[in-house]
């Protein structure tokens, strides 16, 4: 049982949010088996359809962005000793760590004859008598095992797994991710996935200034987000000559934020080219130099599409934190060279002026090299 989180909430354009978190999941579920679908209120239920790989499924729908939780359960007649006889056997896992439990039955058929008191007293007796050393307490239990007579069945299930939260990825457009090697940016991407937005991560690469393996690294983390983010564009750029450039041309103090308006730049390209609303980054305010207020806000002057930087105000133990738990972290701390420490200067200016930036980038004919830079991209799909 997938259950909605959020968009139960949705008034009339509850079906849209609907029927992109049910794309998703059917996207998300490949390759695990065939499943069969029916919604209920705000239930999706998903039944195998013959051999299928539970655990991986259940594993998925957790990351499944639009399910408030998800609940494994065995679909039983509604009879209330098949329910003791079958149903029972089947929560030994979940028990097998529990001191204490509590029984909590959903009576929706009001035709089965016993009303949802009676179940919970009853099942709980004989949850007891099967498992001696149980205790009930129904305050706090370590576990919680819920029954409900629906229409077509009763739905046993020992857990409530907690859903990924957030709204359907796709529900809110697409972005476009400035996606590095490093820790930040892959955090920033589930992120605004988690608000629906479809990712399109780009990607700069410098080589010789940069391996194969620093791209394959970036790819990677593309590869992994798309657990949450239901498949990744993934775009490369080559960034070599414009930075090759922007060296010989800019002071060096000023060459971190010209870099950065140099990736708006195109960014700005890919954002028209893909359909993009938005650029999102893993900056984070006053981690380095180039995420001084006043760097970003001459970063920004350069972008022309919304520049979303949902880490802003995280520390960095938070968004490593978050980079474990979506399981980012360990390719992240791989050794790599990003392109933007490569050609960081000493003493990056932290109060850059945007009409300073304005004039030295006027010196020196970017919008040739950008054009063609974003023209040699190479495109993967994750
Ligand atoms: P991250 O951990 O995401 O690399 P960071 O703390 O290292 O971030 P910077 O190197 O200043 O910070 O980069 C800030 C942001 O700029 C990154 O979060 C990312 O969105 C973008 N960025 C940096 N380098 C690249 C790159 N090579 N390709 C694409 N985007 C990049
Ligand atoms: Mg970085």
């Amino acid at each position: 049982m997938a259950k909605y989180g959020e968009i139960a909430l949705k008034g009339l354009n509850k079906r849209v949010f609907e029927e992109i978190l049910v794309k998703n999941i059917k996207k998300s579920l490949r390759g695990l088996g065939e499943f069969g679908y029916s919604r209920m209120q705000s239930t999706l239920y998903i039944t195998p359809l013959g051999a299928a790989d539970l655990d991986g499924a259940v594993d998925r729908l957790t990351k499944v962005f639009g399910l408030g939780a998800v609940q494994r359960c065995v679909k039983l007649p509604k009879d209330f000793s098949v329910i003791v006889k079958e149903g029972i056997p089947y929560l030994e896992n979940s028990l097998r760590r529990a001191a204490t439990f509590k029984v909590e039955a959903k009576r929706s058929d009001k035709r089965f004859p016993m009303t949802s008191p009676d179940i919970q007293r009853e099942l709980g007796g004989e949850i007891l008598k099967a498992y001696p050393r149980l205790k009930v307490d129904v305050r706090e239990p370590d576990a919680t095992v819920l029954l409900e007579i629906r229409d077509d069945g009763a739905y046993l299930n020992p857990e409530r797994l907690k859903g990924a939260g957030g709204i359907p990825v796709g529900s809110s457009g697409s972005a476009l991710l400035l996606l590095s090697g490093g820790i930040d940016s892959p955090v920033a991407g589930y992120m605004s996935a988690k608000r629906g937005v479809k990712i399109n991560a780009l990607h700069f690469q410098s080589p010789p200034y940069t391996s194969e393996r620093a791209l394959m690294k970036a790819e990677a983390l593309a590869g992994k987000l798309t657990e949450y983010c239901v498949g990744v564009r993934f775009i490369c750029v080559n960034f070599t000559e414009i930075q090759e450039s922007a060296k010989k041309r800019c002071p060096e103090e000023y060459l971190t934020v010209i870099l950065r308006r140099l990736m708006m730049r195109a960014a700005n390209a890919l954002c028209a080219e893909y359909g993009c609303g938005a650029i999102i980054t893993g900056e984070s305010l006053g981690q380095v130099a180039s995420q001084t207020l006043s760097a970003i806000a001459c970063t920004d002057k350069a972008a022309e599409f919304p520049v979303f930087r949902p880490l802003i105000g995280m520390d960095k133990i938070e968004i490593v934190d978050l980079a474990r738990k979506i399981g980012t972290f360990e390719t992240s701390s791989l050794p790599y060279e990003d392109c933007c420490t490569i050609f960081a200067p000493k003493r990056p200016k932290t109060k850059p002026r945007v009409s300073d930036a304005e004039k030295i980038e006027a010196a020196f004919g970017y919008g040739a090299l950008i054009e063609k830079a974003v023209n040699e991209r190479t495109v993967k799909d994750f």
